[in-house]
Formats: structure tokens, C-alpha cells, sequence
């Protein structure tokens, strides 16, 4: 291949790359441009400086009827390297008189415009999406914290309600154990009242005596009386006796001469059995009967008719 046509395809290598050539040039120039190594090193310099624009195509890219217009004029130009200075004015020519010299640094310029254009886009590009990229970032922190204090907010309730239902709960074990140290008092007292009746009842001084009952008396009712001489104790056991109806009350008298003393109630349980364990204002032996009425609740003065069990001591 001649050097004229290496000179003629290197013209044609710009309007090549950007793609601003027909189809037949544009066929011409990359058939060359395959076999000839010179003028492949030519286009792919060009094909590198342009590849940095597709930065700025978007705002650069001209109308392909410009960009034809364009190259045609570089073209024309190139062809006419060695036109006069002194024709340039002639505006009558079709073709702009423009020296060689004029074209190549017009079109560096051109370039080196459209690149510095694209590199100042690239730059503002890139701060652009770097504000972005910490805009989301920011954002992002910003919905993370979000939902840490909703959580936190979250764990602060359920504490709040463990720590309410744990005082609850503590309020009723407080309750419970309280109810529980009555109940063990409670136990402790009776239990310990029966020890005392147990081991008055089987001392060795102790006397026992039945007391009468009279019509009275349920059928299978009995009452035995247990006290010590010179002692005030006395201890009654009574069977088979029914609760006192509502406003009535079992009462224990002891009389001294043609006097009685209302000495307490009898509760009768559930099983008809009552204890009745209490200290006389004076030793057994001081009187000289003993007595149990079914009395009006009130009236603790005198004994009533209705004498249940009697004993004469
Ligand atoms: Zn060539």
C-alpha cells in the first residue's frame, strides 16, 4: 500500500472513531486500517483519547448532520495543505481556504475542549455521586438508629412489664408467707394449747367427773369435767352436743352457795365435740356446782332454764 493512501485513511481517522463518516468511507478506512499496522497505531491512539468521552456524550454529543459537516470541512481542508495564506479571505470559495496548519491544532483544541468538558462532568459527576453515596449512607445510619431506638424502646416496655409482674408476684408470695406464718402460729398456739390439756389431764392429781345432762341434752351428749385440788384449772371435754343456733350460746356457770358465776362460752365444732379450758377466779374446790345453759347470747347475768349438763361438786 502506497504512503499516499497511509495519508489519506490517517485524514479520515478522526471522523472514523467518532463514527461521522458514510458507510463506504467508513468501510474504506476500516479495511485499511486492518491490513495496515501504521494506520491501526493511528486509530487506536484516536479510539483511546475518545473513549475518555463518553463522560460528556450525553451533553456533547452533536447532531450527526453536524458532526458530517464537521469532518467534511476537516477533510476539505486536509486536502488543500498547501493552499496560500493570501486566498483565505476569498469568500467565494465553497470550501473555507484553511490552511493544514490550522486544522490540526483546531481540532487538539476541539478535543482537548470536549475531554477537559468531559473530565470537569466526570469531576462533578463523581462528587455528585459521592455526596449521594454519603447522603445514603448518612441515611441509612440514620434509619439504623431508628430502629435501634425502637427496639430499645421495645426491651424498656417488656422490662417494665417483668419488673411490674415480678413485683406483683412478689406482693403475692409476700402474702402468701404471711398468711402462712398466721397459719403456723395458728398451729402452734392449738398445738400447743392441746399439749398443755393433754398433760393437765394425765397428771396424777388430776380428778375427772362426769357431769349430768339433763332432758335437755341431745341423746348422745356427755361432758366430762377434769380439775385439781387447790387449783384454779378447769378442763372440760363435751360429745355429741349441736352448734348453738344463731343468737344462742353454750355457757359454763359455777356456783358458790345460791350464787353463780358466768365463768365463758363453749364452742361446739362441727364434730360436736368442744374443749373448754379456763382458770376460775378461785380453786375448784371453793364451788360447789357446776353448770352448762343454752343461753340468749346477751344475757350472761343468770343462767337460763334450759340447763344442758349439770354437776354438783
Ligand atoms: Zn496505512
Amino acid at each position: 500500500m502506497t504512503l499516499s493512501t497511509c495519508d489519506e485513511i490517517i485524514e479520515l481517522i478522526p471522523a472514523f472513531v467518532l463514527g461521522a463518516l458514510d458507510a463506504d468511507e467508513a468501510a474504506r478506512v476500516a479495511t485499511h486500517v486492518a491490513a495496515c499496522p501504521r494506520c491501526r497505531a493511528e486509530a487506536e491512539s484516536f479510539r483511546d483519547v475518545v473513549g475518555l468521552l463518553p463522560y460528556a456524550a450525553g451533553a456533547l454529543e452533536p447532531p450527526p448532520h453536524v458532526k458530517r459537516q464537521l469532518f467534511a470541512r476537516i477533510a476539505a481542508v486536509s486536502e488543500n495543505p498547501v493552499a496560500p495564506a493570501a486566498q483565505r479571505p476569498q469568500r467565494s470559495t465553497v470550501r473555507p481556504p484553511v490552511s493544514g496548519g490550522w486544522v490540526v491544532p483546531a481540532l487538539t483544541l476541539m478535543l482537548a475542549l470536549i475531554i477537559g468538558f468531559g473530565a470537569a462532568m466526570l469531576e462533578a459527576r463523581g462528587r455528585a455521586d459521592q455526596l449521594a453515596a454519603e447522603l445514603a449512607a448518612n441515611r441509612q445510619t440514620l434509619r439504623s438508629m431508628e430502629a435501634q431506638i425502637a427496639e430499645l424502646r421495645q426491651t424498656a416496655q417488656a422490662v417494665e412489664a417483668q419488673l411490674i409482674a415480678a413485683q406483683r408476684e412478689l406482693e403475692e408470695t409476700r402474702t402468701q408467707l404471711v398468711a402462712s406464718q398466721r397459719e403456723l402460729q395458728e398451729m402452734q398456739a392449738s398445738g400447743g394449747k392441746d399439749e398443755q390439756l393433754v398433760s393437765f389431764i394425765a397428771a396424777p392429781q388430776t380428778v375427772s367427773r362426769p357431769l349430768g345432762t339433763t332432758e335437755r341434752a341431745p341423746e348422745q351428749a356427755s361432758a366430762r369435767m377434769f380439775m385439781q385440788p387447790g387449783h384454779n384449772r378447769l378442763v372440760l371435754l363435751i360429745y355429741g352436743l349441736k352448734s348453738a343456733e344463731p343468737g344462742k350460746v353454750y355457757r359454763l356457770w359455777l356456783a358458790k352457795g345460791d350464787q353463780a358465776i358466768a365463768i365463758g362460752t363453749v364452742t361446739v365444732g362441727p364434730d360436736g365435740v368442744a374443749e373448754f379450758v379456763v382458770d376460775a377466779p378461785e380453786p375448784m374446790d371453793a364451788y360447789d356446782q357446776v353448770m352448762i345453759t343454752l343461753d340468749e347470747v346477751d344475757t350472761a347475768a343468770r343462767p337460763s332454764e334450759e340447763v344442758i349438763f349439770e354437776a354438783n361438786l
